[in-house]
């Protein structure tokens, strides 16, 4: 799930991100509302997460400007009363969060967003004899937990949302990867290959394939 945080406190994005990242998604960060909509012009984002106070406007004047977004909007800020709260969620946000936030909280809330209906996020994944759930980052064949790391669950779920049909390389890592990661041209490979050798091991091998120069699908699940 790839999240665009835009918070104008440096210490906060980063611990932001890093707390984000660590629970399963995949954080891009802008410093002000024109960074923020650079990001938007070439990043599909499955959720945003929007401070009020920025640099170069208002959060909320900006959630009105914007046209039809099709990411959810998690506002965070430190303006706490209840008349505050109202203007943002008239204006568009889709839940707000007081700061200082848990970033468990904010990661619960974040799910809690795409879960609903009409979002993108099904609660558990399922194909054939394998199980992916989104928030708990647990994948299982016949019901046997599999141990994934952060990136090899990533490409499993991004995968088995699409069971059979051919993953760009360009879509997996845009959902894999922020634009800060130093991401070598291998990288993918690497992933994709230790996500194989755990899924042999747990006897759920053959599952993942590649097109050589296109991307990779999930295929027949074997018996
Ligand atoms: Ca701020």
């Amino acid at each position: 799930m790839r999240v665009l945080i835009i918070e104008d406190n440096d210490r906060l994005s980063l611990l932001l991100a890093e707390g984000l990242t660590r629970r399963g998604f995949s954080c891009d960060v802008a410093g002000s509302l024109t960074s923020a909509a650079d990001h938007i012009a070439v990043t599909a984002y499955d959720v945003l997460v929007l401070d009020l106070g920025l640099p170069d406007g208002d959060g909320v004047d900006w959630l009105k400007s914007l046209p039809a977004l099709h990411a959810p909007v998690l506002v965070l800020t430190a303006r706490a009363s209840v008349g505050e709260r109202i203007i943002g969620l008239d204006a568009g946000a889709d839940d707000y969060i007081v700061k200082p936030a848990d970033p468990d909280e904010i990661a619960a809330r974040l799910r809690a967003l795409l879960r609903r209906p009409g979002s993108r996020e099904p609660t558990l994944i399922e194909v054939g004899e394998l199980t992916f759930d989104p928030a708990a980052r647990e994948a299982r064949f016949r019901d046997a937990p599999l141990r994934l790391g952060r990136r090899e669950a990533a490409l499993l779920e991004v995968l088995m949302k699409r069971p059979d049909a051919v993953v760009s390389r360009e879509a997996i890592e845009t959902a894999l990867y922020s634009w800060d990661d130093a991401v070598s041209a291998n990288a993918l490979e690497a992933t994709a290959s230790r996500l194989r050798r755990r899924l042999a091991d747990a006897g759920a091998g053959g599952l993942i394939h590649v097109v050589r120069g296109v991307g990779y699908y999930l295929g027949e699940v074997a018996n």
